[in-house]
């Protein structure tokens, strides 16, 4: 799968946003997006989506229900409530 510059996925969105911008005129101006909460388990993975105790966009459903990856074409893929939402 090829590496898009625009992620798709509101998790991987913010652990690209908590990279330090080498200029700090940049640095100083930039969007900020918050990633707190706990680190989940890879041995005890939680339920649901398994990034809902850190994603800032996590809902109820996303603690109980795992997102089904879709295929959204020219080979970019999410599994992420989200895009179900946005696609109905
Ligand atoms: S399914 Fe929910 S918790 Fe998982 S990435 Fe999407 S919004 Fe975040």
């Amino acid at each position: 799968m090829p590496t898009d510059p625009k992620p798709l996925h509101p998790y991987t969105q913010a652990l690209l946003a908590a990279v330090p911008v080498a200029d700090p005129v940049v640095e100083a101006t930039r969007k900020r997006v918050p990633v707190s909460g706990e680190v989940p388990s890879a041995m005890n993975p939680p339920s649901g989506c398994r990034f809902h105790t850190r994603c800032p966009l996590a809902m109820d459903r996303c603690r109980h229900e795992d997102p089904a990856l879709r295929d959204l074409g020219a080979g970019r893929a999410v599994a992420c409530h989200l895009h179900d939402m946005a696609a109905q």
